[in-house]
């Protein structure tokens, strides 16, 4: 691709597994950008919080949560291998925990919450100062990086994104049951959508990109497409 003017800040947003993390890692990668997974951040206070005992079947203490925050250090660390960052909880690589069903059927109650919310902007915010980012989550185009330069919204048919996740875990040999992964991401972006801080929305001036019968290669043409606009 043609080099830029100047880096820009893309913020991705959308609903879950619509495949953001995925689309947003490849087009740091075609960038050479910064790629922050912001879902991460909010799966490794979720991990936190199962491993403290501090959420037991779906339910918390507010206030045990808020002073958990104080004790929770969340990094990025690039793997020379695997060539991608990975989720340090506390200087432990928890790349793999945080996908874990039990983590991802909690952490939009997580999400829900204020504080929590507070302290992972701060880092967030940090992370993009020197611009050069690619940055997934539900609110980076809206709360996060108002000012990004290119936003862009995805979405996909429900069912197919539920396939995909099916697909994906049991590659990873999970057992898992496709109805409840389906109920999962229905949960989660109702919880997403309907939340008082943050909510999960389209900013006014996002691109929308549904990929429901889209391949990766083909979501690549239409970002560059998309990206023409920033050229020299
Ligand atoms: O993207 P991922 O599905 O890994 O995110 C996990 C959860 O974190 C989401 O279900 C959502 O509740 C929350 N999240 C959020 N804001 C973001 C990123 C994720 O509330 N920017």
């Amino acid at each position: 691709m043609k080099s830029l003017n100047k880096d820009i800040i893309i913020a991705v947003d959308g609903y879950s597994s619509c495949g953001k993390s995925t689309f947003a890692r490849a087009i740091a990668e075609e960038l050479n950008y910064l790629y922050v997974d912001s879902g991460a951040m909010y799966r490794a206070v979720a991990l936190y919080c199962l491993r403290n005992n501090i959420i037991i079947n779906g339910t918390f203490e507010l206030v045990r949560i808020i002073r958990a925050l104080a004790l929770i250090d969340i990094e990025f660390k690039f793997n020379e291998q695997s060539l991608k960052y990975e989720t340090f909880l506390n200087n432990e690589n928890v790349e793999e925990d945080i996908r874990s069903v039990e983590v991802s059927e909690v952490v939009s109650l997580i999400s829900k919450i204020r504080e929590v919310r507070e302290k992972i902007l701060i880092l967030q915010r940090r992370l993009g100062e020197r611009k050069g980012i690619v940055m997934d989550g539900r609110d980076i185009g809206t709360v996060v990086f108002p000012e990004a330069e290119l936003k862009i919204f995805m979405t996909a048919d429900v069912d197919i994104r539920a396939k995909r996740r099916y697909d994906e875990l049991k590659e990873k040999g999970l057992e898992v049951s496709l109805s409840e992964i389906k109920k999962n991401i229905e949960e989660r972006d109702h919880q997403d959508v309907n939340r008082k801080e943050s909510p999960l929305a389209k900013a006014d001036d996002a691109v929308e990109l549904d990929n429901s019968n889209m391949t990766p290669a083909e979501q690549m043409v239409w970002f560059r497409m998309i990206m023409s606009r920033f050229h020299k």
